[in-house]
């Protein structure tokens, strides 16, 4: 199984756009000068930096949202690939990690914060409107000739179903995915032509639930998954939990992903923080918002605890010692478990 890590940042950090030269244009200055310079004369370095300077062009230096890719090895040796939420850019950071929408079997969601769902109205009508997802799709549209996106309205519309092997599965716990419904249904629910459109049309759903796992295969080995549930936002009356999740293999490996959360709050996971070798941990590093744990909190954590612990969701990257945690995690890291 492999872990991949789309992006590592909170929610509202953005990136950094900067003005930079591509290599073909330096190149192509470089040659220029060799071709026209005589021999003795000076080397025009002034010209050089006018004609790179109007050469450069703006850059965007991303900071993504912190989503991740699990990718289990089926049966049949092709990969399952399961998002770990999908926020806002992740169209973005799919794009950054080389994958595309076709690749991605299932999705989880943890809470409905925009950094976790905001990518959801993309997700679904990219899946549902695409003809190639998945491979004999196409040919179940083609008994008739006009185009995919007309015909799949029309299907919906005789009040047929995308048939499941055909949809992306949708995890979450069933709270969660009500919530994330409601965001998403203005622009879910209408679909040209079509009436009682839900969750249900675009998705299979699977709903989950704490010490419940799904099992997952991956090559020789089984992985059970769960969700863990822990308090993110306390609004007073009402609070925001977060669902993480619990992965264990059958080979003995444990990984905890809380995803967003309070320090150890419920205590309860403090268990679970015992019970796992590695945790992928939320980790704040600006101002205390206090719904998720600061650097300054973890440091507080058992040297045991904290050699556990890859710390990802921060702005400004962590100052730690060296080795005190296990990793701070960057976007674009795979591990293998
Ligand atoms: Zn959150």
């Amino acid at each position: 199984m492999k872990i991949t890590a789309l992006g590592v940042n909170s929610a509202f950090s953005s990136g950094e756009y900067v003005k930079s030269v591509s290599l073909e244009a330096i190149n192509h200055e470089l040659k220029k000068i060799v071709h026209s310079k005589k021999k003795n004369e000076p080397i025009p370095i002034k010209d050089i930096i006018k004609n790179l300077s109007s050469a450069a062009e703006t850059m965007y230096k991303p900071k993504w949202q912190s989503n991740f890719i699990l990718e289990f090895e089926k049966e049949n040796g092709n990969p399952y690939r399961l998002v770990l939420d999908f926020g806002s850019d992740f169209r973005h950071s799919l794009q950054g990690a080389g994958y595309k929408l076709n690749d991605i079997d299932g999705y989880y969601c943890s809470h409905p914060h925009a950094d976790h769902i905001g990518g959801i109205e993309g997700v679904a009508l990219s899946h549902i409107f695409n003809p190639y997802f998945k491979e004999g799709k196409l040919e179940w549209l083609k008994n008739e000739t006009t185009n995919e996106i007309d015909l799949i309205a029309k299907r919906l519309s005789n009040g047929e179903q995308i048939p499941e092997k055909y949809k992306p599965d949708l995890f979450g716990h069933k709270s969660v995915l009500n919530e994330l419904w409601s965001a998403a249904r203005p622009g879910l629910e209408t679909i040209q032509g079509v009436t009682d459109v839900n969750l249900h049309t675009y998705f299979n759903v699977k709903y989950m639930q704490d010490n419940r796992p799904i099992i997952f295969d991956d090559a020789e080995r089984k992985w059970s998954i769960y969700t863990v549930t822990s308090v993110h936002v306390n609004a007073g009356y009402r609070q925001m939990p977060s669902y993480g999740l619990m992965l264990e293999s059958s080979d003995g490996k444990i990984i905890y992903m809380p995803t967003d959360t309070q320090f150890m709050t419920p205590r309860q996971v403090s268990l679970y923080y015992e019970k796992a070798h590695v945790v992928y941990q939320d980790c704040e590093t600006g101002p205390r918002s206090e719904v998720h744990p600061h650097l300054d909190d973890l440091k507080t954590l058992s040297p045991h605890l904290k050699k556990k612990l890859i710390l990802y969701h921060y702005g400004a990257e962590p100052e730690t010692e060296p080795d005190e945690f296990k990793e701070i995690l960057k976007t674009g890291t795979t591990h293998e478990y």
